[in-house]
């Protein structure tokens, strides 16, 4: 069994986001991320400082807005406005979930498209779908592609089952793997909560993705012999051992399923790793064809 981790691939896509960083300093540019957090979930927070962390660590402009968590749809999509216009901002990503009142799908279509480095615009959407590849793709799914394509795991005419249907994971990530060009072209099946007989299709995978947000949920019968496993999942589970008083534990039960695999991905320290790389990759991107307009 291989162990695919995010560490050494992130690096390699770290020290791609350096060597375009060095091309735009010397026209001047500097790439701006700007990400908008509104309310207190301690997930979100912590994502929030590890992406900030990471954007001055290479000497990107980072910009943290933090909301209280009931501001209203119109200030918060004011506050998308000014961010819009804001010549210093390349990437604007709003982090998810946001509080119930709020309306995701609102604040996703006001981001201007070219400035969406998180790829949940409608314009992205339907680039990726198009295989236009002049619109940013989303920063998991991208990774878990990434960590396929390092790994010389091959995609073409594979049988790529993903479990889970969101458009920040598992409906965003089909459109990746069957589309065309390199670490895609494979067959996909995306599976949900309504999906009858789940062990037997899944165990038809040759890579399984699993993006589900249950813990453990991907267990040996969903596996078969020889399979390359993603797990996205990152979930956080009581555990009074431990400092902080909880684990992260994926959607897959790493110990049972390990020894069938002939690749899988650890949590944490695999796709999480991954997501904050291309988000600073299409940040950098972003920057780089704002300079080109
Ligand atoms: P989501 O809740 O939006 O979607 C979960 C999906 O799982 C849904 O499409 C649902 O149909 C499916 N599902 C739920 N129960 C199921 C079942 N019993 N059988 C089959 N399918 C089932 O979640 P999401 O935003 O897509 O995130 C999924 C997981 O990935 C979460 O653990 C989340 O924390 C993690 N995540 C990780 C990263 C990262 O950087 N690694 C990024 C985003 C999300």
């Amino acid at each position: 069994m291989k162990l695919i981790e995010g560490q050494p691939i992130s690096e390699a896509v770290y020290a791609e986001c350096e060597q375009e960083l060095a091309k735009l300093k010397v026209k001047g540019l500097v790439p701006g991320l700007a990400v908008v957090l509104v309310g207190e979930d301690p997930a979100s927070k912590a994502y929030v400082g590890a992406k900030d962390r990471k954007c001055k660590e290479l000497g990107l402009h980072s910009v943290k807005i933090e909301k209280d968590a009931d501001i209203s749809q119109e200030e918060l999509l004011s506050q998308i406005d000014t961010l819009n216009a804001d010549d210093s901002i390349h990437g604007i990503l709003v982090q998810m979930p946001l509080p119930k009142h709020l309306s995701e799908e609102e604040v996703i279509r006001r981001i201007d498209p070219n400035k969406d480095v998180d790829g949940l615009h409608p314009v992205n959407v339907a680039k990726l779908a198009m295989d236009d590849s002049t619109g940013f793709a989303p920063c998991t799914p991208s990774g878990c592609q990434r960590m396929l394509l390092e790994s010389g795991i091959e995609t073409e005419g594979k049988h790529v089952v993903i479990v889970g249907r969101s458009l920040l994971v598992g409906k965003t990530l089909a459109l990746l793997m069957m589309g065309k060009g390199k670490g895609a072209n494979a067959t996909v099946t995306v599976a949900h909560s309504r999906t009858r007989n789940l062990e037997e299709l899944a165990s038809q995978a040759d890579i399984l993705v699993a993006a589900i947000g249950i813990p453990k949920f991907i267990g040996p019968g969903h596996v078969k012999e020889g399979a390359v496993v993603i797990d996205v999942g990152i979930n956080r589970v009581d555990d009074e051992t431990a400092k902080r008083g909880y684990r992260l534990v994926g959607d897959v039960d790493f110990e049972a399923v390990a020894e069938k695999c002939e690749a899988i991905t650890p949590v944490p320290g695999g796709v999480g790793r991954m997501t904050i790389a291309m988000l600073m990759a299409n940040t950098i991107r972003a920057c780089r064809l704002r300079s080109e307009m």
